[in-house]
């Protein structure tokens, strides 16, 4: 439980507020906060409209002084702080508790791109750029930024760093946390931590930056970031291919590694019903393959400027030797860039398709990648016998040994009602499951407030004392986001 109010000047619920909107107001000017509830109203709502809060004000800092300053007024006022980037992740991270007592600060005002280092492939940037804007600004100079995800056009670098996001790249870049090279935050007490300046050795003891990568703003504000860099794609090849089983899709990753090498981007799973429902879902989109496969595989090659010219062989290559190897039954190569978009389009289709089909427990899982196949063979059909009338569906990132696991509620059921029992005993089975398997409860999307209890119920007792004697170091009053993670 947070304490909310530690000053005496704040304890009266109607003489605190007004002094601290007062001072905000004072130090931020109207463009940087308002109590405004037209302008705070859709700030207040997960995207995924689980959750709603209420705020005391929102703040748009436009500097890292200006976040530092409002920080100390914060704590001065003992008013908590709820971070928000683009407001787009999954678990509730960014919406306050409906107490109406804290901050929400917003920082898409933070959007400068400070700095390219086309030489030294690196990039300084404020919290707030947001993620597609960043890939056009680095593209612009022959460079690019290698990781990306269907949330692009609304996902913040310090969103992105908060969560330690993913997307489809991870396979061979890995998630957010490979990409981060320095870091500036502000602490809870409105000190500023600065670690912009990349080292490539330096060994002053903890890597302090890393603390904050996937600390879902709990520890502090992140205000600047600088990240990694790769050669521009020249080219790329998009593959699809028919298997039979998730066995048989685990193989060919492994194949595709061996042959492609550091050409394998993304190895992306669907199984067949995934992709009727897309079908479904999207009249106008067609099957790559005819015939009926049970799984789908989708895999892109990419080459810069260097390789570009070998590329197609290679993709030739991969696909003959898989059919001589008996691993496919079917497969394609895109022929033109239009038709590769056509086939990413059919892949981010599924979590929305499937959303138009009813509801489902949605599980952002992970197991070692060398054991999805055989969770996959083992939980779907455990699941389907445990909770009769739902169908299991795993779909993603096999290659990251991630999947997205829905299991989707029987034909007819009200959802609502049926998500707030069943689903929350499916849930728990499936984070049971996925722990026995020594595996990760939250892959991608974070804890926020969402799974929070899940984390408290399954997380190992050591690695949770951690946590939070870390948070209780960084954040004694308990005044950054509270109520998430940890
Ligand atoms: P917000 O949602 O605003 O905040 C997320 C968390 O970070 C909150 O806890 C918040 O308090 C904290 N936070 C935000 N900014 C800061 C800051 N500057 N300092 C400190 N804390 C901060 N995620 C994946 O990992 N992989 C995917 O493939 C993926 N696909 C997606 C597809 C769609 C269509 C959508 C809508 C989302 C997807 N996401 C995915 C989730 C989401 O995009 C990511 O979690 C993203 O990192 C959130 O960024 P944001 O700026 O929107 O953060």
């Amino acid at each position: 439980m947070t304490t909310l109010v530690t000053d005496t000047a704040t304890t009266t619920p109607d003489a605190a507020p007004a002094a601290f909107i007062a001072a905000a107001m004072d130090l931020l000017g109207p463009r940087g906060f308002t109590t405004d509830p037209d302008v705070i109203g859709p700030w207040l709502t997960d995207w995924r409209g689980r959750y709603t809060g209420r705020a005391l004000g929102l703040a748009t800092p436009a500097t890292t002084a200006e976040v530092a300053s409002v920080v100390q007024l914060c704590a001065r006022h003992g008013v908590p702080i709820v971070p928000q980037g683009g407001n787009s992740g999954m678990c509730g991270g960014a919406t306050p508790d409906d107490s109406g007592h804290a901050l929400l600060i917003n920082m898409r005002r933070m959007d400068a791109i400070r700095r390219i280092d086309a030489t030294g492939r690196q990039v300084e940037c404020e919290a707030g750029v947001i993620l597609q804007t960043l890939h056009e600004a680095v593209e612009r100079q022959g460079l690019r930024f290698p990781l990306t995800l269907g949330g692009k056009g609304s996902a913040t670098v310090g969103g992105l760093i908060s969560t330690n996001a993913g997307g489809t790249q991870v396979l061979r870049h890995g998630s957010m946390r490979a990409q981060v090279l320095g870091l500036e935050a502000v602490l809870a007490d409105g000190s500023v931590f600065n670690q912009l300046v990349p080292l490539k050795k330096d060994n002053r003891g903890f890597d302090l930056k890393q603390v904050f990568i996937g600390s879902e703003g709990t520890l502090g504000i992140i205000t600047a970031a600088t990240l990694a860099l790769e050669p521009a794609v020249a080219a790329r090849a998009v593959l699809w291919a028919g298997v039979p089983t998730v066995q048989a899709a685990r193989a060919l990753l492994l194949h595709a590694q061996d042959q492609a090498g550091p050409a394998l981007e993304g190895f992306e799973v669907i199984p067949a019903h995934a992709l009727h429902a897309v079908l479904d879902y999207l009249p106008t989109a067609r099957a790559p393959l005819e015939g009926d496969h049970a799984w789908h595989v989708l895999i892109e090659l990419v080459a810069d400027a260097a390789a570009a010219d070998a590329l197609p062989a290679l993709a030739e290559t991969l696909l003959v030797s898989a059919f001589e190897a008996g691993l496919v039954a079917d497969a394609t190569i895109a022929a033109n860039e239009a038709q590769a978009e056509a086939f990413w389009w059919l892949r981010d289709s599924v979590a929305p398709a499937e959303r138009a089909k009813g509801a489902a427990m949605q599980h952002d899982i992970s197991v070692p990648v060398d054991r999805m196949a055989d969770f996959i063979d083992y939980a779907a059909p455990l699941m389907e016998r445990e909770f009769p009338g739902t169908s299991a569906v795993g779909f993603g990132h096999l290659g990251d040994g991630n999947i997205h696991f829905h299991i989707l509620a029987p034909a007819g059921v009200d959802g609502e009602a049926w998500s707030a029992t069943a689903g929350k005993a499916i849930s728990r089975r499936v984070h049971d499951l996925v722990t026995e398997w020594g595996g990760s409860i939250s892959a991608e999307h974070g804890i926020g407030q969402l799974k929070r209890d899940e984390l408290d119920r399954l997380g190992d007792p050591a690695a949770m004392h951690m946590l939070r004697a870390v948070k209780a170091a960084l954040d004694p009053r308990g005044l950054l986001n509270p109520g998430k993670l940890v």
